[in-house]
């Protein structure tokens, strides 16, 4: 599903961008709204971070194979010591800590963070991890073949190549939020999967069990890399291209608008 998960992170980070609130600093200009959707789109694979045999945790070679195995295992040991009465002993941290709302929550304050106390060059390195993800999570035949360091280059490039979009002035609360954005995207995408995630774990236990996985109804989960798997990232690709061009036209904001004016006079119907 990385090719999906990518996608739909760009998809989503592009339409997120414009219905940002003004107090927050806002995003205003369509170079911050491609920076806004590529480190949704490189958080759209962050959670799986924990699968070192999944290809983005191979995106910056042995560095991030070390960080996939280290997140694995801490996650491990993170529902033995939080499982209630009904857990079963975990024995793999796959789709366990880095799937709940919390994580994702932590990871965009995290981000902001860093960008709050290290402004600038934060975004840029934030920028050059997530598309590090993205590039591999996009296209992943290719990057299978490919040398890491091809792809780290290419990370690298690309984020040297926005340092002068990027505004001096601090937009941590705003860039910290792309990264919740692509990691709630990847959450949803799992969550359409037939054995869902653990959205609420460990805090909301549920018949004994504190690690129990959050499901839609059997008829409308996919397959991953199912025929609806493909048909999504078929969607989320064309929205993207969509998208990109109201974005370049500077069109995206009223359409954005359009929309959500839409949902509140259907509301007051
Ligand atoms: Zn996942």
């Amino acid at each position: 599903m990385g090719p999906t998960h990518a996608m739909s992170g760009a998809a989503v980070g592009l339409a997120v961008a414009q219905i940002l609130p003004t107090h927050w600093g806002g995003v205003t200009t369509a170079e911050e709204t491609f920076i806004y959707a590529g480190l949704a789109a490189g958080a759209a694979l962050l959670p799986d971070l924990d699968a070192p045999s999944a290809t983005v945790s191979r995106s910056f070679g042995p560095l991030t194979q070390m960080l996939s195995r280290l997140t694995e295992n801490t996650a491990q040991t993170l529902v033995n010591l939080t499982r209630g009465r009904k857990d079963k002993p975990c024995r793999n941290g796959h789709r366990t800590v880095t799937h709940t709302l919390w994580s994702a929550l932590a990871a965009g304050a995290g981000a902001t963070a860093l960008i709050g106390a290290l402004g600038k060059p934060a975004v840029i390195g934030l920028l050059f991890f997530f598309l590090g993800l993205g590039i591999r999570g996009l296209l992943p035949e290719w990057s299978k073949k490919t040398d890491w360091v091809i792809v780290t280059g290419l990370s690298a490039a690309l984020a040297y190549g926005v340092w002068n979009f990027v505004p001096e002035s601090s937009l941590g609360l705003v860039m910290g939020s792309a990264v919740t954005v692509g990691c709630l995207t990847h959450m949803a995408g799992d969550l359409a999967t037939k054995q869902g995630i653990p959205v609420f774990a460990p805090l909301l236990p549920f018949k004994g069990r504190r690690w129990w996985n959050l499901k839609l109804p059997r008829f409308l989960s996919i397959r991953a890399n199912g025929p609806a798997d493909k048909f999504l990232l078929m969607g989320f690709t064309i929205a993207v291209i969509a998208q990109i061009g109201l974005v370049a036209s500077g069109n995206m904001r009223d359409v954005m608008m359009g929309l959500l004016n839409l949902q509140v006079v259907a509301q007051g119907l």
